[in-house]
């Protein structure tokens, strides 16, 4: 599962998942650009990466982008091609859960619909968009994106009706892409559950049953209980991501990969 002479493209690449995933990439052998709408956090996760891994680790370096917007995703794959002379991996992993703005349906405003596609859908389409032309570039022939999705994709999740479509489209996505690029490049998609990561603990918090609560810490809380192998670490996450990145995986594009601890198994 060694990722020597990659460069991989981290979205959201500043914390929870993503920054697992970056660190894991690394870890083994991969360059890694950690790109994040937040430029410190992104910075400090590259910095770490740098510092920590060891001797045959890959290099990390940040990038700010949001997703949202072309040019800067453009911007985005550019930096990566300036630090690391090319892109082989992409992993589209940036996205927003905006649990207060975003169910019931009869309530979603346009803002909160252009917010959450936005981020979530347009954002992988315009990564692949860029990246792809980038990894056909090297020549090798060997590209591949993995996108990060939900189980809200696979199964019911209430109240986050906006979100659950976007993550249902970014795997509906990665099987036309996986059929549209092969042999050149695969595309896959992890779903995790329930994973301890900073926006699982902001769902949380916007959802503690005062002003405002749309009553969705219970459906978390009914998800956690729900999970048979209980709530994930990021690093879990990551390490599926990485075997869909590496050639250990070379006989798998379209796929759908549950990370939830059986939660959908149920
Ligand atoms: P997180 O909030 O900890 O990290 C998300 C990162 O994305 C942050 O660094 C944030 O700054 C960045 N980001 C937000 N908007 C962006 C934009 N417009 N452009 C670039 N970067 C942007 O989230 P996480 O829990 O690590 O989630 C990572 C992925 O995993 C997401 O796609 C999420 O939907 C998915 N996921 C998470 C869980 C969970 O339980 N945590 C469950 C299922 C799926």
């Amino acid at each position: 599962m060694r990722l020597d002479n990659r460069t991989a493209v981290v979205t959201g690449g500043a914390s929870g998942i993503g920054a697992a995933t970056c660190r894991t990439l690394a870890e083994r052998g991969a360059d890694v650009v950690v790109a994040d709408l937040d430029s410190e956090a992104a910075a400090a996760t590259a910095a770490e990466i740098e510092s920590e891994t060891g001797a045959d680790a890959g290099r990390a370096a940040a990038v700010e982008a949001d997703v949202s917007d072309e040019d800067a995703v453009e911007a985005m794959i550019e930096h990566a091609e300036r630090e690391f002379d090319r892109v082989d991996v992409l992993v589209n992993n940036a996205a927003v859960a905006a649990r207060e703005a975003d169910g019931p349906i009869t309530e979603v405003t346009d803002e909160a619909y252009e917010f959450l596609t936005g981020v979530n859908l347009r954002g992988p389409m315009y990564a692949c968009k860029h990246a792809i032309p980038a990894m056909r570039d090297t020549g090798d022939g060997s590209g591949v994106v993995v996108n990060n999705a939900s189980v809200a994709a696979l199964v019911a999740e209430p109240e986050m009706d906006v979100y659950t479509a976007t993550k249902g489209a970014l795997v509906s996505l990665t099987r036309s892409l996986a059929v549209e690029y092969a042999p050149e490049i695969r595309v896959n998609v992890v779903c995790p559950g329930v994973v301890e990561t900073p926006m699982l603990e902001a769902a949380l918090d916007d959802t503690d049953g005062g002003e405002g609560s749309t009553g969705g810490q219970e459906t978390l809380e009914r998800m956690i209980e729900d999970t048979p192998l209980g709530t994930a670490a990021p690093e879990d996450v990551a390490r599926a991501v990485a075997f869909l990145a590496s050639d250990d995986a070379a006989a798998i594009t379209g796929a759908t990969l549950p990370v939830d601890g059986g939660y959908t198994a149920r």
